[in-house]
């Protein structure tokens, strides 16, 4: 019998399968999906068996060394999957295997078990003979514990005396026993009821029900009880005894959302999320494999959760820019939905109060079915927005407040309700300049101003994380006026301490939430009120869900719409529709305050009124004129390298081979990436727009073929991009 296995190796070189002979003892192991150890070169490296045959045409195989799992760990619809993720994105068949797998099941040269076991005790004899070998009360006392209790864990023996347990195993009377077991406490959070549907509510339902295999897009605004669907219709298919997987974006996968699938389906839920260690993800990953779960709840990867007889595939806040991977492979989520969603025949619903334009354009042709639920539950007003006109503020008590906002905040905090305030940026401040000569103090490896950060009294680069100690001195004119300007949430938190010396904050940004469950424990206590005002970046945007909140300050609107991407304009729209949905969500009335320096730009005119239909339409039209998604594809290709030259050379190349064999794309570039520079490497970009471009991923493939020995340059293709700098 031969094998032919995908062994681990990531580079284009060695994508592709190599057989070895089976050795007797091995025979009874093989299966297609499990990981092997096989010799390649002069190492031993793992791999995958893709394929068992008779005989191989090559000659002289070597022979397998090792079969590592009992169970197949890539299933016959994963297999597929990968083979379609390596032909839609470019990527190696290796990469697509590996990126659908926890990290304790890659295939991988460091081979640690991550099994948990814990240790179980017994009586081996009856009560009275075992009473009678006891040696001492404390042995004693074990022996009536664990007859009481027919089986105990080691650490409730422990606690009476380790020494007695070992001589009591020792002298046969007790027996140990090893179980595996998973390692993920449940969160404590209280439970939420469910409630009976809304009328609005009951017919999304019915409609999804009605046609099983189509792709559903929910437009609902913030509030109006998309969850609430989602669970009813989770009940539907777990009756037909199907399964079900929910994705949301990292961030929002908070203990408030987990609750309440908890408190309403029990314990037959797997939570995926980057939160958890190796080990957990271990756990519930077999829980799904093994069918003890029928629900999985998770982030982007969880997509690829190994669920069989799949009745509904839900994604949430659909036009979240988490769902696409930023490296290789560069899948999106819901392309993976919608093809295990053919796989299995089950319906794919997308949901969000504010639907990328992509999706929204294929609701309106008809592509996806568009179901709405224009308002919020019990008919709950959407918050009321103000925009204030950030070039007239001149409030004497602060730079970065209007008086309004100020005056807003000293209400909620005088009637016992809460506010959250919003700045997309962290740190201290955005950089730091000297008023003499007007140095600003950059990184040395990236294109980029260092970010001061208050607290280590240190300067930061955001994209390679270069930090120094933050000098008092200008290094150019040795002068004593280093000033830092531009605001972060670290200076935001300091000033609205001092305008509330008596108001208790907290502050939620990567700064503040990297031990483990951090993040957890500052939602719970501003969910008990622990906290009068939450300030933060981005990370609380999202899915939360207060009834005490009735103000949401959003301190600078323009953060967003100054990034140059095409896209700014929509990822502000969606930003702001996200923050102000925010509060108002139960029995109190909530108000929106934005602050910005472009009061008409569209985006925020729309946002402000909850506009989605007017702003799509203005949007679109953009698109139309400047030939942008979803009128025309998009395809990035980057050249990356250390020396500028060799970039700037390499991408010349492939865009004249792109405008000789694409002739019906549009090739833009090469132009150097918005930071041009990033951990010393230099990125130039080809962009390509193209209605329909039949040769465009053979030439590509052909390039990357070509250049796959290359070593002082790399090329990325990422098709359909979300970030196009
Ligand atoms: P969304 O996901 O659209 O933001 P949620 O499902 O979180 O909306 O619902 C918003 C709030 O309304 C939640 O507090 C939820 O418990 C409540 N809610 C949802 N559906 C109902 C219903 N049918 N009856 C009463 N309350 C509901
Ligand atoms: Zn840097």
């Amino acid at each position: 019998m031969v094998v032919s296995v995908l062994v681990e190796i990531t580079s284009r070189n060695t994508d592709k399968m190599f057989d070895y002979v089976v050795p007797e003892n091995l025979l009874e192991k093989i299966k297609v999906g499990v990981r092997v150890a096989v010799p390649f070169a002069s190492r031993i490296i793992q791999g995958f068996i893709l394929e068992m045959k008779e005989e191989s045409e090559y000659q002289e195989l070597k022979e397998l060394i090792e079969v590592i799992d009992k169970d197949v760990v890539l299933t016959s619809e994963l297999l597929n999957l990968g083979q379609y993720i390596k032909e839609t994105t470019l990527a190696t068949l290796i990469q697509s295997y590996q990126v659908m797998l926890p990290k304790a099941l890659k295939a991988s040269k460091k081979r640690k078990t991550t099994i948990k076991y814990e240790r179980w005790f017994h009586l081996a004899m009856d009560k009275e003979s075992a009473l009678n070998l006891a040696k001492n009360e404390q042995q004693k006392e074990i022996i009536l514990k664990v007859d009481e209790e027919g089986e105990v864990l080691y650490q409730n023996l422990v606690m009476i005396s380790p020494s007695s347990v070992k001589t009591l195993v020792n002298n046969g009377i007790l027996k140990e026993e090893k179980k595996e077991c998973y390692r993920l406490a449940h969160s404590n959070l209280e439970s939420s009821f469910t409630h009976l549907l809304t009328q609005e509510q009951k017919q999304v339902v019915e409609k999804v029900l009605t046609n099983s295999k189509r792709t559903y897009l929910l437009h609902g605004v913030t509030g109006s009880g998309k969850t609430e669907v989602y669970m009813a219709l989770i009940d539907e298919v777990l009756k037909l005894g199907k399964t079900a997987i929910v994705l949301v974006p990292e961030i929002s996968l908070t203990p408030q959302i987990i609750a309440r699938f908890r408190s309403h389906f029990g314990e037959i839920i797997a939570i995926l999320h980057s939160g958890l260690s190796d080990g957990e993800k271990y756990d519930e990953w077999r829980k799904i494999s093994r069918g003890e779960v029928k629900i999985v709840i998770g982030a982007r990867s969880a997509i690829f959760a190994p669920l069989e007889n799949i009745g509904i595939i839900i994604i949430d806040e659909e036009h979240s820019t988490t769902y696409k991977q930023e490296n290789n492979p560069r899948y999106n989520a819901i392309d993976i939905a919608l093809k295990r969603a053919k796989t299995h025949q089950c319906p794919v619903v997308l949901g969000s109060a504010t639907p990328s334009l992509e999706s929204y354009a294929r609701a309106k042709k008809g592509v996806y079915q568009l179901l709405e639920l224009p308002h919020r539950v019990n008919g709950k007003q959407m918050p009321k927005v103000h925009l204030i006109d950030k070039g007239k503020i001149n409030s004497k008590a602060s730079l970065y407040f209007s008086t309004i906002l100020i005056d807003a905040i000293k209400l909620r905090l005088e009637k016992g309700e809460q506010s959250i305030l919003f700045l997309n940026k962290r740190g201290y401040s955005s950089y730091v300049t000297c008023q003499n000569c007007g140095y600003t103090e950059k990184c040395p490896h990236c294109d980029i101003t260092l970010t001061y950060h208050k607290s280590s009294m240190m300067l930061r680069c955001h994209y390679c994380g270069y930090a120094i100690n933050k000098k008092r001195k200008c290094p150019v004119c040795h002068q004593d006026s280093f000033r830092d300007l531009g605001t972060g949430t670290e200076r935001l938190e300091e000033e609205i301490k001092k305008l509330f010396p008596t108001a208790r904050v907290v502050r939620m940004d990567l700064d503040t939430t990297t031990s483990k469950g951090a993040h957890e424990k500052m939602i719970y206590a501003f969910s008990k009120h622990e906290y009068d005002i939450l300030i933060g970046t981005q990370m609380i945007a999202k899915g939360l869900d207060f009834p005490l909140v009735t103000l949401v300050g959003v301190i600078n609107a323009d953060t967003s719409l100054n990034i140059p991407d095409f896209r700014s304009g929509e990822y502000t729209f969606q930003l702001l529709n996200q923050v102000a949905g925010r509060c108002g969500r139960k029995d109190l009335e909530g108000e929106v305050y934005i602050q910005t320096f472009n009061i008409d730009h569209y985006a925020i005119k729309f946002a402000s009124i909850s506009d989605y239909q007017n702003f799509y339409l203005y949007e679109m039209n953009f698109r139309r004129q400047l030939k942008y998604p979803p009128f025309y594809y998009l395809t990035l290709v980057k050249v990356l390298s250390k020396n500028e030259q060799k970039a700037l050379e390499i991408s010349t190349i492939i865009a004249k081979i792109l405008r000789r064999d694409c002739r019906e794309c549009n090739v833009l570039g090469p132009s150097m990436s918005n930071v041009f520079r990033i951990n010393n490497v230099y990125r130039y970009l080809v962009l390509i727009k193209y209605k329909s471009e039949p040769k465009l991923y053979e030439t590509l493939e052909k390039i990357l073929n070509h250049y796959k020995t290359q070593a002082e340059f790399s090329i990325e293709v990422d098709f359909n991009p979300l970030f196009v700098s």
